[in-house]
């Protein structure tokens, strides 16, 4: 059962789900249900060179080697991977010595990174029972490894048995091992029928493991959105009463988590179901309050056509980045902090950075956005007066300012959202569009629309030569 509030919950729900009952082979730790190659369809052929490679070496030198995680989720659906994980017995140090394009990482150095090119084939350890995830969602080996004063390991229990790695797992769904032995797929939790019907189900009790780890409910929204998986109604319950966890989840952690959700092509899905979880407020706190008090407003509606707009370059395989994307993520907050009060004409530049660098610093508290990517983000905010007021030579200097043709797609979703005149954009599309000599005309006629028009919400536009005169704010 959804929590009360929660009425939108077809995406979440079906009758077959609801009923879904778990095959009783396979729950038990020590037995897996084993699939054998005649009936899955993972082939080969559809498993990367690096990481067959990885895997066939690791095997010949004696050790278990299964391909892990999201690889084995995805081949079973038939979808392509976006990466190959890899499990094994073997130790970090002893999967090293296997490969000369190996590189330890994390804190503690307990994951190899094998490189072939640009493929990268992360090979983890299974590790031991009662390991908990620490902050870079590695595992915590604090109580795992004593050592002696020198740094010597007296005893060592970090890592286990592939029977005890799998408890560690998210979803079922997630922990389906391909063997590379003889090709078969072990299932210790009933995660092949769950991927079969496309169940987003947690290993273990829901609460306890959204707890351990808060991202999990990120994790939840992202397979949903981007695999068309129904969260389990009992994985999805305790979601909006445990939201507020993601607070104490390091901002760096988060940023890359975000990324992940809203750049892999679900965005519009993604952010939906945010929302309906009450997660948003945690995430981009300014932005649901601004989307609590105006859910219609022409900045909601920006914010939604960019994530469309960013689900559909995606899928046409163009970049994206974090920059636009924060963009539009941050437009409402931004509007609602910038139109609270008003700005004389030779202000608004100003005044609209002023209230950028203040939304993007208490943005900062929850997501760290790198500022490699805040700076041209607040160039492309800053830009989109100059759109309105620009004549003559100022039009063409805007033309060759590195950052406009970010600013641009800005600009015209401002104007597909309502928020200046289309005109405005269509004499921007126009200008680019024209041979030089006619556009040296073109910008000799002063431009058709004025956005400073009554009627129109108040848009950032530019400042003429007026002095600066900063009226009180409205009562
Ligand atoms: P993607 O398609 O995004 O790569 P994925 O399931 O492979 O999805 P990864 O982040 O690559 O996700 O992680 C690989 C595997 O590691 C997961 O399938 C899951 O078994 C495990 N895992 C990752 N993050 C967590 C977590 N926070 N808690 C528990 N298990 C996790
Ligand atoms: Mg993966």
């Amino acid at each position: 059962m959804l929590p009360e509030g929660l009425t939108t919950g077809a995406v979440l729900l079906n009758d077959k789900n609801t009923q879904l009952s778990h095959d009783p082979i396979g729950t038990d730790a020590t037995s897996p249900r084993i699939v054998p190659r005649d009936e899955h369809v993972i082939s080969r052929a559809n498993i990367s060179p690096g990481a067959l490679k990885v895997l066939y070496r690791l095997k010949e030198a004696g050790y278990q080697a299964f391909l892990v995680g999201g690889a084995v989720r995805d081949l079973l659906l038939s979808t392509t991977p976006k990466d190959f994980d890899v499990a094994t017995n073997a130790h970090p140090d002893q999967v090293k010595q296997l490969f000369r394009n190996c590189r330890l990482i994390g804190r503690r150095f307990h994951l190899a990174h094998v490189r072939f090119g640009y493929e990268i084939v992360e090979v983890a350890t299974f590790r031991a029972a009662h390991t908990t995830i620490d902050e870079d969602n590695s595992v915590d080996e604090a109580g795992h490894r004593v050592l002696d004063d020198r740094g010597r390991i007296l005893r060592d229990n970090l890592y286990g048995t592939i029977e005890e790695d799998v408890w560690r797992r998210d979803f079922t769904a997630n922990a389906l091992y391909y063997n590379i032995e003889d090709f078969s797929v072990w299932d210790y939790v009933g995660g092949y029928v769950d991927a079969r019907d496309k169940v987003l189900r947690l290993i273990g009790d829901p609460e306890t493991r959204y707890r351990e780890d808060p991202v999990r409910m990120l994790r939840a929204v992202r397979f949903a959105a981007k695999l068309g998986f129904t969260i389990h109604p009992d994985s999805a319950a305790p979601i909006p009463k445990l939201a507020h966890m993601l607070d104490s989840v390091p901002p760096a952690r988060l940023f890359d988590e975000i990324n992940k959700l809203f750049l892999s092509g679900c965005a519009v899905a993604a952010f939906d179901l945010l929302q309906h979880f009450g997660l948003t407020e945690h995430l981009l706190p300014d932005v649901a309050v601004a989307l609590k008090e105006s859910p219609r407003s022409p900045a909601a509606q920006l914010l939604r056509l960019g994530l469309q707009g960013t689900d559909e370059r995606v899928r046409a395989d163009k970049s994206v980045t974090p920059t636009f994307l924060f963009a539009v993520l941050l437009w409402p907050a931004l509007r609602r902090a910038y139109d609270r009060v008003p700005h004389a004409e030779d202000a608004i530049i100003p005044d609209l950075l002023e209230t950028c660098d203040l939304v993007t610093l208490r943005q900062q508290k929850r997501i760290a956005v790198p500022k490699r990517f805040t700076m041209p983000m607040r160039d492309i905010i800053a830009l989109q007066p100059r759109f309105e007021r620009s004549d003559g030579k100022r039009a063409l200097r805007l033309l060759d300012h590195p950052r406009f043709r970010a600013a641009y797609d800005l600009l015209l979703l401002r104007a597909a959202a309502g928020e200046i005149p289309q005109e405005l954009a269509d004499w921007w599309t126009q200008i680019q569009e024209m041979p030089a000599e006619e556009r040296q005309q073109r910008i000799a006629q002063p431009q058709q629309s004025d956005p400073a028009q009554p009627g129109q919400p108040a848009a950032p536009s530019s400042g003429g030569r007026r002095r600066r005169r900063r009226r009180p704010p409205r009562a």
